[in-house]
Order: C-alpha cells, then sequence, then structure tokens
C-alpha cells in the first residue's frame, strides 16, 4: 500500500517505533473511523513530531499499559505518521489529530488519506466517522475538531 500517492507519511520504521507487544490485522474494508485529539506542544518541524509521536507511544505502552501506541495513524499539521499494519480494536480506523481545533492542513491530510483508504480497498465507501465521544464518556476530540468532523465527510 502506497499512501504516499495522495499524502505524506512518516511510517513507524522512519519515526522508530518500538514494536508492538502483539498485534491484529485489520479486517478490510475497515467500516469505521474514530477521530481523537492528542494534546501536544506545536511542532515546528517532522523532527519535532517524531518526537512528540515517540513520547505518546512511551506513555501509552508504560502509563496505559497498552500493546502500542493507541492510534493507527496522527495527523500533525502537514504530516501523517503512522501505518496501516497496525491496527488496536477491531476493524476500525483510529486516527488522532494533535488539536483540539485542528489546522485545515491537518484536517485536509486526514481526509485525502481517507480517500486513498477508499480508493485503495482499505476503507469501505459507506464507513462511518466517529468522534471518540460518540462511542465512550469522554469530551475527546473536543468541541472544536468535533465539530469539523462534518469536513471530512465527502461523496
Ligand atoms: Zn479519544
Amino acid at each position: 500500500m502506497d499512501l504516499r500517492v495522495t499524502v505524506e507519511v512518516v511510517t513507524r520504521e522512519q519515526w522508530g517505533a518500538v514494536a508492538p507487544r502483539c498485534w491484529d490485522t485489520l479486517t478490510c474494508p475497515a467500516q469505521r473511523v474514530v477521530i481523537h485529539h492528542t494534546a501536544l506542544l506545536h511542532c515546528g518541524g517532522i523532527r519535532e513530531c517524531i518526537d512528540q509521536l515517540i513520547h505518546i507511544q512511551t506513555m501509552h505502552m508504560q502509563d496505559r499499559n497498552f500493546d502500542d501506541i493507541g492510534y493507527n495513524f496522527l495527523a500533525f499539521a502537514a504530516f501523517l505518521l503512522g501505518e496501516i499494519a497496525q491496527c488496536i480494536g477491531a476493524n476500525g480506523f483510529r486516527f488522532s489529530v494533535s488539536d483540539q481545533s485542528p489546522s485545515p492542513a491537518a484536517l485536509s491530510s486526514v481526509k485525502q488519506l481517507l480517500q486513498c483508504g477508499v480508493s485503495q480497498g482499505h476503507l469501505h465507501p459507506g464507513f462511518t466517522l466517529h468522534g471518540h465521544r460518540d462511542l465512550g464518556d469522554t469530551e475527546c476530540p473536543g468541541d472544536g475538531l468535533y465539530a469539523a468532523l462534518k469536513h471530512l465527510k465527502f461523496p
């Protein structure tokens, strides 16, 4: 799968992810996409984004006892970091966007990746898009990002 046709994706190997404790294989095409937000500092370049991503993975695996970082993709302003092969949760993608009021560039990156996922058969054309709050007792992904989700839908 070459997502770099339409979006710039930094793979796990490129950002130096540690190996997951275990993994599952995504059943394709995925039926739903769940959007989270991640409270991070603004990162001015890819090196700063990667440093924060490593911090998130460490926090998830050490503090929360997850088997891996909890997202399939993480969108910074102009980058998508992640890899589709690692999947936590059945039959869905988990995205995180690095701000509760995301930049148009971050939203555009997520939208392009979703379109790419559909066009390559990894996402069902009729997939459902959720904010985390739709599925659990949480404010995530924040009011700003939750309101912006409608801009991620496409025909
Ligand atoms: Zn969340």
